[in-house]
């Protein structure tokens, strides 16, 4: 019942709520994330595209006015990972918060052995158990030019990997997928990728990787759609486990050349 009043829904909104063809051209053409999608794919994205926006209320910080460009930039890249698995991966949450550059949140939280800390830094990005994304606009403009650093897919890998509970880098799998194959090739690749940060050595992705299992996973989710080529010659099987879980091949359909700058 509840399932198809929310696909006619979803259908009407498909509908009555066209994304202008120009803005939507548009945008594809100025986020080189989204090359070598097929015209099915860019439709199916588009689509998603339009119920994101009608769905999640996309608000801006401090009085901040946010332009439809914005709006579409976020949304075309929070949809890109659930191309292949649908919004209800999104479910369970309304507000993206969009800050004009960074933000420093401040919050306290209480340690293993009761100290209680104050946390105050700058950040980019943010996503809250069944709360509120949060991102600094600047930083999202910067996002989908495939230097592997995006915000958005950051912060909206924790949203996954929040469906089954507190982060940690393990996001419900599909039932064909082997979840030790999983941990192994997680494990080993956080184990070694810490290891090389730990030595001082330069890494092309981001060493904020080797910060928990949970970052670690957001930000192999940033290289698997940003340097596919780049993940897929580091840590292999990451790669695999990462196409099995989004139902993506970034690298075939990006080509060649793509992830080698
Ligand atoms: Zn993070």
């Amino acid at each position: 019942m509840v399932w198809s009043f929310r696909n006619w829904r979803r259908r009407r909104i498909q509908q009555h709520d066209a994304l202008p063809e120009t803005a939507w051209r548009d945008e594809v053409a100025s986020l080189p994330l989204l090359r070598g999608l097929s015209g099915d794919e860019l439709a199916r994205l588009r689509e998603l595209v339009m119920v994101f926006l009608r769905e999640k209320e996309l608000v801006a910080a401090d009085g901040y006015g946010l332009s439809g460009d914005m709006r579409l930039k976020i949304a075309a890249q929070a949809c890109l990972p659930i191309l292949n698995l649908g919004l209800d991966y999104y479910a369970g949450w309304v507000s993206v918060i969009v800050y004009p550059d960074e933000f420093v949140p401040e919050y306290e939280f209480m340690d293993e052995d009761g100290v209680v800390h104050q946390v105050r830094e700058p950040m980019i990005g943010e996503s809250w158990e069944r709360g509120p994304v949060i991102l600094s606009s600047i930083d999202v403009e910067r996002s989908g030019e495939l230097d592997g650093v995006n915000v958005v897919i950051h912060e909206f890998a924790h949203k996954l990997d929040m469906l089954n509970g507190a982060p940690d880098g393990f996001p419900p799998l599909h039932r064909e997928m082997d979840r030790a194959a999983w941990t192994q090739a997680f494990s080993r690749a956080f184990d070694d990728f810490g290891a090389k940060v730990e030595s001082g050595a330069e890494t092309v992705i981001d060493p904020y990787a080797a910060e928990s299992p949970a970052e670690f996973f957001a930000v192999m989710s940033e290289a698997f759609f940003e340097i596919p080529h780049i993940l897929q010659r580091e840590y292999p099987e990451v790669y695999r486990q990462l196409a099995e879980f989004y139902r993506q091949d970034p690298m075939a359909r990006m080509g060649e050349e793509a992830g080698c700058a």
